[in-house]
């Protein structure tokens, strides 16, 4: 079956999805993007992905011209004539084509990707180990908040993790934990309560961690967004990722540190159910 891929207003073969060389995403990294759930052919917190794709287009000033709708339906198109029930969907927006200038030239046409890739969901038996991670210093840019395309050092960064033998890399900013390469992060401290960076521009407003938080605080589960450290991180009993790909994902070695039990601690396992829960119950 041919892949199909959108660019531009277009349904097209994926294998023939190609911009023009002077588009500002790729020369200035001019652009910025998505990733939304998709599962059992709902896109999931599909409205809080929308929200922030806005938000991040407003602070590069790029000016999309469509609607929450138009968006929502060709993503569900694409879904469907890719014969995907499960899957990632992925929005790039650029400012678009235009000579190269280091200068932002008034109306242009933003250039808009929109693809889609197949996605297992990972079960609470296939987390049960967790992942091993490593702490770097955040090579980043000041504007964390916004969803750049600009991911080079978060690129560099995971591969440095993964070719020291670690899955992750955690972020550490002025002796302060701010989040991973492509995830964001949760500790359970000794009290069992559940900690992350607040938000601010050094992290990522991500979906999954409003989700989890929301999902946390309905089982109970005392929720503190504040800066920790990473001596503080490396003494928690539970630490986990999140993302739209991810999901949860429990981190039992940091450094040279076991966490916990070195084992998915209980709190993370819940809300691993949790998450799960929420997604069997949208219709
Ligand atoms: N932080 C960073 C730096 C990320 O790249 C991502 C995933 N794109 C996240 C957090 C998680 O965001 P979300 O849950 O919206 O996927």
């Amino acid at each position: 079956m041919k892949r199909i891929s959108f660019l531009n207003g277009n349904f097209i073969n994926h294998a023939e999805a190609y911009i023009h060389i002077e588009d500002r995403g790729m020369q200035f990294a001019d652009g910025v993007y998505e990733v939304i759930l998709f599962y059992k052919s709902q896109l999931i917190d599909n409205e809080w992905h929308l929200e922030r794709l806005f938000r991040s287009l407003n602070e590069m000033d790029i000016k999309l011209p469509y609607t929450y709708e138009e968006l929502s339906n060709i993503m569900m198109n694409l879904c469907q004539q890719n014969n995907l029930e499960n899957a990632s969907v992925y929005i790039q927006v650029t400012r678009g084509v235009t000579n190269r200038n280091q200068l932002i030239p008034e109306g242009i046409n933003p250039t808009l990707i929109v693809t889609v890739s197949p996605l297992t969901i990972t079960t609470p038996d296939d987390l049960i180990n967790g992942y091993s991670a490593i702490t770097l210093e955040d090579i980043r840019w000041q504007r964390c908040d916004i969803k750049s395309i600009s991911l080079i050092a978060s690129s560099l960064s995971k591969q440095k993790a993964v070719d020291l033998g670690y899955s992750e890399a955690i972020f550490v900013r002025n002796n302060t934990v701010t989040e991973c390469s492509f995830s964001n992060l949760f500790m359970v401290d000794n009290n069992d309560n559940l900690v992350t960076k607040n938000l601010d521009n050094h992290v990522l407003a991500g979906i999954t961690r409003k989700r989890v938080i929301e999902l946390a605080k309905a089982a109970g589960i005392t929720v503190i967004e504040k800066p920790f450290t990473p001596d503080e991180l490396i003494a928690a009993k539970e630490v986990f990722a999140t993302s739209t790909t991810l999901l949860i994902r429990p981190l039992t070695k940091i450094n040279e540190t076991i966490i916990g039990t070195g084992k998915c601690g209980s709190i993370t396992t819940k809300l691993i159910k949790s998450y799960q829960q929420f997604l069997n119950n949208i219709d």
